[in-house]
């Protein structure tokens, strides 16, 4: 099997059976109470309750190990954990390995809601977290570990302006001083190889692209070796997190149709990405695989290809109700949170970011694009009326930086889902 393209991985994981008799699908099994021939027999089996076998609902049907095993194959390492949401699958492994008084590194890039949950329950917890530079230097990064330091994070490309981070430099820094990478991948499902560039804990959004058909919300913790599986086990039966086994069901379900919904929404994506690239409304394009994103070339270097989410930066002169306005005439982009789905979305996102340490500005209004299955040229089309709207919005009077400024102080106003 190890030899199997990942489009073969794809349809081989977690048959039942792969060849010949039974239904080719696994079971949706719901389920709360297992029960055991003998008292003996009930003592013995929920000793194994860190092992993935039908002991109890909480802890997994046959529905979430087939899950499992699949995400295994897609993100590579060796055990996964399926829980509750893509946050759960970032505030359950911190829960599981962090203490108080313990200090984490946290991009300034981070997803909002991971950071909202690093300056509530965290820090009421005693946990001390420290918001770096995304494109730090090693030097720097060095500079910023602590002897209580326990967990680097990492999310790339970063959440709305998609900087793409130097991993195994990050997993470097982290290892030397005994600290454990967390990297959230969901940016990066199929094209980046978590386990090959040293994170330890790998965490996806199943929301997204895995699910693809934006129904459920799911998550799951993949992690490679066996000690961080009994930490990550324990820990997320002890937080009693749980997944509904038909979300599951719907997950597997999408997961076989990943590679070609994944190709051809990246396809469209990097295509209206280099359309907008020349448009003279457009001053930037956050885009991984083109040169003007931050770390490009980090993605050159560990990435297999891209996902259809990228962000683009407006020329000063449009500003935030510009945009909006341009927003709301397209036809074919929803306005809507996440992302992964089948349709197309736009998101103004300059009222979305948090950032304390003064990264990610990039002199302009911000609009993220989640490019669907539509037609591609449908979608231009419905971008280039858009662009139409935008121009017939542009303000006349104080269009430099001074302007800027003020809309910018609004940053970090809003935090709700993205
Ligand atoms: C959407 C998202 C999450 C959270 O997923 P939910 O299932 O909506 O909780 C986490 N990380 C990233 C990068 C995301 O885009």
């Amino acid at each position: 099997m190890s030899n199997d393209r990942f489009e073969t991985k794809l349809t081989l994981a977690s048959r039942r059976p792969v060849k010949s008799h039974g239904y080719v699908n696994p079971k949706l099994v719901r389920g709360s109470t297992v029960l055991y021939p003998s008292c003996a027999d009930r003592r013995e089996i929920g000793k194994r309750r860190l092992e993935q076998e039908e002991i109890y609902g909480l802890y997994g049907t046959e529905t979430h190990f087939a899950l499992e095993a699949m995400i295994t194959q897609i993100e590579g390492g060796s055990h996964c954990q399926i829980v509750s949401s893509g946050l759960a699958a970032i505030t359950v492994p911190m829960l599981a390995f962090l203490k108080s008084h313990d200090h984490i590194l946290m991009p300034d890039s981070v997803y909002g809601p991971t950071r909202r949950f690093c300056d509530s329950v965290l820090h009421r917890y005693g946990v001390t977290v420290t918001y770096y530079d995304p494109m730090l230097s090693e030097p720097d990064l060095r500079a910023l570990m602590r002897s209580n330091t326990k967990v680097v994070f990492s999310e790339s490309p970063g959440s709305h302006t998609f900087e793409v981070q130097d991993v195994p430099m990050l997993a470097r820094v982290a290892h030397e001083h005994g600290a454990k990478l967390f990297m959230d991948n969901t940016w990066g499902i199929h094209t980046f190889q978590p386990f090959n560039h040293g994170v330890d804990v790998s965490i996806q959004a199943l929301t997204k692209y895995i699910g693809g058909h934006s129904d459920i919300i799911l998550g799951a913790v993949t992690v490679a070796s066996e000690s961080d599986w009994a930490w990550l086990r324990a820990g997320a039966l002890d937080l009693g997190q749980y997944a509904s086994p038909d979300d599951c069901w719907l997950a597997l379900r999408g997961a076989r149709t990943l590679k070609v919904r994944l190709d051809q929404q990246a396809n469209s994506a990097l295509r209206i990405a280099k359309w907008l690239a020349d448009r003279a409304e457009v001053q930037r394009v956050l885009h991984p695989a083109l040169p003007s994103c931050p770390g490009h070339a980090f993605w050159k270097r560990d990435f297999s290809g891209a996902c259809g989410l990228f962000g683009i930066v407006f020329e000063p002169r449009f500003d935030y109700e510009a945009v909006c306005a341009m927003v709301d005439s397209l036809r074919l982009f929803g306005i809507g949170a996440s992302w992964g789905g089948y349709e197309s979305l736009a998101l103004p996102t300059s009222f979305t970011i948090t950032r304390s340490q003064g990264t990610g500005v990039f002199g302009g209004e911000m609009l993220r694009l989640q490019i669907g299955l539509e037609h591609v040229d449908d979608l231009i089309n419905d971008l280039d009326a858009g662009l139409t709207v935008l121009r017939g919005q542009q303000r006349t009077a104080c269009a430099s930086p001074p302007c800027l400024a003020d809309e910018m102080q609004h940053i970090g106003e809003a935090n709700g889902p993205q």
